[in-house]
């Protein structure tokens, strides 16, 4: 069987823009793959040419083992886009049905509006819900004909805590069904939660390939502890080797920088016996995808 989705030096151009520059991903059944960006790295045209929206200025693209957009692979692919999609009159039962009866095997409507959330809205017309109940309405509309591969664009975007963890059960649920799931999003925490891989792009290039925890590991971890204010941090540091330090980041709440080995950890609490205090509290802390994200991305705003 093809993979679900397999891309390959893909360029993508607009005029003398060369918004993506030769990325490459994979995409495996039952995977769920994050594809993280800050604003204009080139995610939404990655992922119109993936759905057959927009032809490559270079590379190749397999969907399914065929070509995006071509005829044979289309009922089998399933897609979210930004900010919906639907008739503003008709009602959510009613366009959640309607996307039914064109598929050839599709899971039971009344289910997805079950899971979602929606049961209350079913007799709602699309202008009338909310932005999150719009949403969910999109997210029903691009899985219920049971595609093999799921493209979703900000899937939880706006949505309250509630929602999200109804939209990460059910992206959990495709999984499980073998469905290979492509998502773009600004939460870190939900690629974390969800994601299998993740890939990071920026400015048209891939910039970390891997999974959460991959991408997390590394020497960059931290420790906090508490203990009594205004002790002498220079004199922790003098105790670490070079490349560690110390800050009281708020009254009585301490920081070591550096890689929190056995050894440092072991320096930090005989230092604090030797001041006489019982260090509290005490957490080794992995970096997030946060901030490896921030570290590879950088931190000023885009546009
Ligand atoms: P993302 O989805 O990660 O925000 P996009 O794929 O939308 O990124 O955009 C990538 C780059 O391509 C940006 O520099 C953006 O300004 C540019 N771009 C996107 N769409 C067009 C377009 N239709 N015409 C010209 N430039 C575009």
């Amino acid at each position: 069987m093809s993979a679900p989705l397999e891309v390959r030096d893909l360029v993508v151009r607009y005029g003398s823009t060369t918004a993506v520059q030769g990325i490459d991903l994979d995409l495996a059944r039952g995977e769920v793959l994050a594809l993280l960006g800050p604003n204009g790295a080139g995610k939404s045209s990655t992922i119109e040419v993936c759905t057959g929206f927009r032809a490559p200025d270079g590379g190749s693209v397999s969907v399914l083992g065929h070509a995006p957009g071509d005829e044979a692979v289309r009922p089998r692919v399933g897609v979210m886009p930004q900010g919906g999609g639907a008739y503003p009159a008709v009602k959510t039962g009613e366009m959640l049905h309607l996307v039914e009866a064109c598929a050839a095997h599709p899971i039971d409507a009344n289910y997805l509006i079950d899971v979602l959330g929606l049961r209350p809205r079913a007799g709602t017309p699309y202008k009338r819900l909310s932005g999150g109940e719009q949403q969910r309405l999109a997210l029903a509309c691009a899985v219920v004909g049971r595609p093999e591969l799921v493209f979703l664009d900000e899937p939880t975007a706006g949505l309250d805590p509630q929602a999200r963890h109804l939209v990460w059960d059910l992206i959990r649920a495709l999984r499980r069904d073998g469905v290979g799931v492509l998502l773009t999003t600004h939460l870190m925490d939900e690629a974390e939660q969800l994601a299998d891989d993740v890939v990071i792009i920026d400015r048209g290039r891939v910039v970390a390939h891997g999974t959460p925890a991959q991408l997390t590991a590394g020497d960059q971890t931290e420790l906090r502890f508490r203990a009594r204010p205004g002790m002498d941090t220079a004199g922790l540091d003098a105790r670490l080797p070079t490349g560690y330090a110390t800050s009281e980041t708020g009254p009585g709440r301490y920081r070591v920088q550096g890689r929190i080995d056995p050894g440092a950890l072991a320096a930090i609490t005989s230092w604090c016996a030797d001041q006489g205090v019982l260090a509290d509290d005490v957490q080794v802390v992995r970096r997030s995808l946060e901030d490896v994200f921030l570290d590879l991305t950088g931190r000023e705003l885009r546009s």
